[in-house]
């Protein structure tokens, strides 16, 4: 139906016969003369219709309105001088109608398609095809097709295999709230869909594959936020006869890839690494954007021989003093600092304590600390004239979280963060266990596969069942509560990569010996019947013979949200869900029939609306 795309002419085919297709995204009508700019994906040309070439389709053309689809033949001119766009690569030309054809109308719109589209979210995503329409959306969308088949070149080079596993299966180890469907054939039971495709992957190493991989659908039940939705898209892969540093070599290899691809954006390898303890210590957080410096510093030894009373009972509770320095914000005023203080309140400290450096020590707190332990304060946060030191007083694990969380929000007040720079770090070292005070046991941190470090294992193996069954209370390096025992201090081989302070993927060295996993479950008090029932066709595997194997999965949506620098994963996705897990344009989730449930074998203990 056409010999060019619109976005696609330009000046070397000026003289030249052309059909175009598209949709109408603008009509005017100027001194007679009716102008349209035609779209299709890639881009956007002008077509004129003046009623001195022909005035059937001038007449044709006044009928036409936003959105009709339309087919134009006619021939590319160049723009009287003065009427070029500069902002359009077709600018310099036009096409001046000789036929025209209105293929298809289109209602009256429930939005504008523009790229700055001021319509609800709720209204774009019912309307999703209209929304995807906006060039901005649609540029996401072959960015992230730009992506995935940079994944898929590189992969094969290094010769993974790309392998499905299935979709309706058992409850996987991630840890999150299931999404069950009903078996019809099997009544009372039920399929999971997965959270990862992390058992099968692992099988496929057991079954001799080598190096598997698949971009792949994981459905997880929780609470959404900015950047969750039910149905996420990983980049899962899994390597035999590897450790850590073969993983990360490969992950760094892929995502130079696609940066050089999709961006045009030359990466250095290798990328950082700071172990889990550094990270916390320096930036509060296992997700630290490192695109600016600001680090938090350790404050709790100074401030012990002070007498303010908030920093002594922090520390006689086991927690600590943390500081920031809020480089040149010392002229805060009383009310900038209030709304700080109710800003770190929302993220769960008790408060925020400040010290102005201007003119010596100006501060409300100043009056409880000796003027060497204020010298020193100043001196540790690096201060100058100008400054504002801020602090927090806390479990260990809340004043790393608020002021980690400050840092960021003091990076953006202070411009500190640059545009189009990616900062890499890996976090490696992770516990191999956190304490779950609710439920009064251990759970892996990472997944009950994860592999104790070969340092700790040893150690992994000495600890006591009673060690595990009758935790004595104390408190963990980051905070939480936790038995004071050797198992909080095991590592594991797990890492995580982190992008500008999002954590893009996680992955591990998995234990591939039956006795090592046996232990396992047992520090996580799940009984060989549990463990049996829930990962027994991979406990088994694991006697026949299992290679040393590690892998990882990236988080796809939320790597190309930050290639497009889009400001919600859902702006990635071509049918996303809302906050509520709701799909506006279809309507799912909805009631089914009776039948259907009884077929089901299924019956609603819901009340009616
Ligand atoms: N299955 C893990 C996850 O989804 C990733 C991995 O360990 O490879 O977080």
């Amino acid at each position: 139906m056409r010999t060019h795309l619109c976005g696609d002419i330009r000046e070397t085919d000026i003289g030249t016969t052309v059909s175009v297709t598209g949709w109408t995204n603008k009509w005017r009508d100027h001194g007679g003369v009716v102008f349209i700019d035609l779209r299709d994906r890639s881009g956007i040309v002008q077509a004129v219709f003046n009623p001195e070439i022909s005035s059937d389709i001038h007449k044709l053309a006044h009928k036409i309105r936003n959105e009709f689809v339309i087919q134009v033949k006619g021939e590319v001119r160049k723009r009287p001088d003065g009427t070029e766009n500069l902002s359009m690569p077709s600018g310099q030309i036009e096409v001046i109608a000789k036929e025209l054809k209105i293929i298809n109308e289109c209602k009256p719109l429930p939005f504008m398609i523009e790229d700055d589209a001021d319509a609800s979210e709720f209204l774009r995503l019912k309307y999703r095809y209209l929304d995807l329409r906006r060039p901005v959306v649609q540029k996401n969308l072959i960015l992230r097709h730009k992506t995935t088949k940079s994944v898929r070149e590189y992969l094969d080079s290094k010769e993974f295999l790309e392998v499905e596993t299935p979709m309706l299966t058992k409850s996987t180890p991630e840890g999150a709230r299931d999404y069950l469907v009903p078996s019809r054939v099997n009544p009372g039971h039920f399929y999971a869909l997965p959270q990862s495709p992390q058992i099968f992957k692992q099988i496929l190493m057991v079954s001799g594959l080598e190096r598997y991989y698949s971009i792949v659908k994981c459905f997880r039940d929780e609470d959404l936020r900015a950047d969750r939705q039910p149905e996420f898209t990983q980049v899962d892969l899994e390597m035999s006869f590897v450790k850590t540093d073969d993983v990360m070599k490969i992950i760094e290899g892929m995502l130079k890839k696609i940066f050089s691809n999709v961006l045009g954006t030359e990466l250095k390898e290798p990328f950082i690494r700071l172990s889990y303890d550094e990270a916390i210590e320096r930036f509060g957080t296992d997700k630290p954007d490192l695109r600016f410096s600001l680090e938090l510093k350790d404050m709790s030894s100074i401030v012990k021989d002070s007498s303010f009373k908030v920093f002594l009972d922090a520390l006689s509770k086991g927690g600590l003093v943390k500081g920031i320095n809020a480089k040149g914000l010392a002229g805060y005023s009383r009310k900038e600092l209030d709304d700080l203080t109710k800003e770190v309140q929302s993220f769960g400290a008790k408060g925020l304590a400040w010290i102005k450096i201007k003119n010596g020590f100006d501060s409300p707190i100043a009056k409880f600390f000796p003027e060497p332990t204020l010298k020193k304060i100043a001196e540790t946060l690096e201060s100058e004239e100008g400054d504002l030191l801020l602090f927090v007083a806390d479990t260990k694990q809340v004043a790393n979280d608020t002021l980690s969380r400050l840092r960021n929000e003091l990076g953006k007040r202070l411009n500190l963060i640059e545009k189009d720079v990616y900062k890499f770090v890996w976090i490696t070292d992770y516990p191999l266990f956190e304490w779950n005070e609710d439920e009064r046991r251990y759970e892996a941190m990472h997944h009950p596969f994860t592999s104790p470090t070969e340092e700790d294992i040893k150690k992994f193996f000495s600890i006591d069942k009673s060690e595990i069954q009758n935790p004595v209370k104390g408190r963990c390096p980051n905070g939480t509560l936790r038995p004071k025992s050797e198992i909080s201090l095991l590592r594991a081989q797990a890492y995580d990569i982190v992008l500008n302070g999002y954590e893009i993927g996680g992955g591990s060295i998995r234990i591939h010996k039956r006795d090592v996993q046996n232990k396992m479950f047992e520090m996580l008090k799940i009984s060989p019947e549990e463990a049996d029932k829930k990962f027994g066709f991979l406990l088994e595997a694991l006697e026949y013979g299992a290679p040393p194997h590690g892998g990882i999965a990236l988080g796809l949506d939320r790597l190309v949200m930050i290639l497009a620098g889009a400001q919600s994963i859902r702006d990635v996705i071509a049918f996303p869900k809302t906050q509520k897990a709701v799909c506006p344009l279809s309507n799912a989730p909805s009631l089914v029939d009776e039948k259907q449930l009884k077929e089901l074998s299924i019956k609603l203990d819901v009340e009616e609306d």
